[in-house]
């Protein structure tokens, strides 16, 4: 297939060109190109797929009701906005949901679906701090130092990333024992300061889970003050940092000062959208983690956002990353080229699957997003696939 007529969103400019696919890979790009089959795209914007690394459900399913239905209603969700590859995350919950979610998951791999890719899974939890526990079920939680984490490294194959709080006895050992089998450490959920910060990137810890939410922050204690989480993310170049930009979780004043620090290679976009998204907001609860499972968290969602049943607590966000994209450019002011970056090729370094996905070039997968002048996802492409117009 030849996509013609495009403006191509490449990682440093944006120009009008065209785009040879084949065998579901990119292979060529430039003026004089042919192809029996032509997509015509009338000058829109050709960008390289979405890339969603932190989201955990949408159209009424969250992965952990632990069904192949249910992943595939997500990756539904996902594709028809614009994201052709994504990473499951899970939310604390008893050890065998888990351990059964990472089973379907397996599955869903295996299987390659008709929607966007999933590229594993992110647990989120269960080693999270009990002060910002921020949705994650109290009774779950653990300490690495006292828990069998055998599970979790047997695993390490499809576990992409894995959300710790630092300074929990034992996360330094386990996150070098992570690192050591390339699962991305992400840190959040903490109740850290700078001490207990600096041994687990040492140790090899390279991204922050949705900063600024949930996280430690500047403190005084013994008469010094102490910088926490969200302090030395943004200065730190070896930690990348999710960001939530729903305006809710993150306002465009945070996301400006967010930017400034990290720049669209430092920072990549996530939804954290839970199963509420792409439904209807009328006041519905819904359960976060397991459907039916009387101890998990209920949610609705108001004004835009999921609240905890209490009508305070964020629960998580019911925004595609597409939804997102446009906040940061029209509310951020971030440049078109920057905001790409940060649904694409750094979502894709941060798990490492940057050599396949993640930008148009030739030799990488045909996962592209078409957006119109507005921004808004006209088709997304799957290895040369139209998975939605
Ligand atoms: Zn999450």
């Amino acid at each position: 297939m030849l996509i013609k007529n495009a403006f191509v969103i490449f990682k440093d400019k944006i120009e009008k060109t065209d785009v040879l696919v084949k065998n579901g890979r990119i292979a060529d790009i430039g003026g004089n190109l042919t192809d029996d089959e032509v997509l015509d795209l009338e000058g829109k914007y050709l960008a390289p797929g979405f890339i969603d690394i932190h989201n955990h459900g949408g159209y009424g399913y969250d992965y952990m009701d632990n069904t192949v239905e249910a992943f595939e209603n997500i990756l539904r969700f996902h594709s028809d906005n614009g994201i052709t590859s994504a990473v499951a995350s899970t939310v604390t919950a008893p050890r065998e949901t888990v351990e059964k979610t990472l089973a379907v998951a397996r599955e869903v791999i295996a299987k390659k679906g008709a929607h966007a890719k999933l590229l594993g899974v992110h647990l989120e939890g269960p080693y999270l701090s009990f002060q910002n526990k921020g949705a994650h079920a109290p009774a779950y939680l653990k300490i690495p130092a006292q828990d069998d984490y055998q599970y979790i490294l047997d695993n390490a194959d499809i576990i992409r990333q894995i959300t710790l709080s630092p300074e929990l006895d034992g996360s330094v050992e386990l996150t070098r024992k992570l690192v050591e089998k390339g699962v991305v450490v992400s840190l959040g959920h903490d109740n850290a300061i700078l001490p207990e910060i600096l041994p687990v990137v040492n140790a090899g810890a390279s991204n922050l889970t949705h900063i600024f939410c949930a996280m430690s922050m500047v403190v005084m204690k013994n008469n010094k003050r102490y910088v926490g989480l969200r302090e030395y993310g943004l200065i730190d170049d070896a930690l990348s940092a999710e960001v939530i930009a729903d305006n809710h979780h993150i306002t465009p004043e945070l996301l400006k000062m967010i930017y400034k620090c990290k720049g669209g290679d430092g920072m990549c976009l996530i939804s954290d959208c839970l199963r509420a998204g792409g439904m209807k907001a009328d006041g519905t609860l819904y359960s976060l983690g397991k459907k039916d499972d009387p101890t998990s968290q209920q949610f609705k969602v108001a004004d835009g956002v999921a609240v905890l049943a209490d009508g305070k607590t964020y629960a998580g966000s019911i925004q595609p990353i597409s939804q997102m994209l446009r906040n940061v450019v029209f509310d951020g002011g971030v440049p078109l080229i920057e905001a790409i970056k940060m649904v694409t090729s750094t979502p894709a370094r941060i798990i490492k699957a940057d050599k396949y996905i993640g930008s148009i070039e030739v030799g990488k997968c045909a996962d592209f997003c078409v957006l119109d002048k507005d921004l808004r996802v006209e088709k997304t492409i799957i290895e040369g696939k139209i998975i939605k117009q």
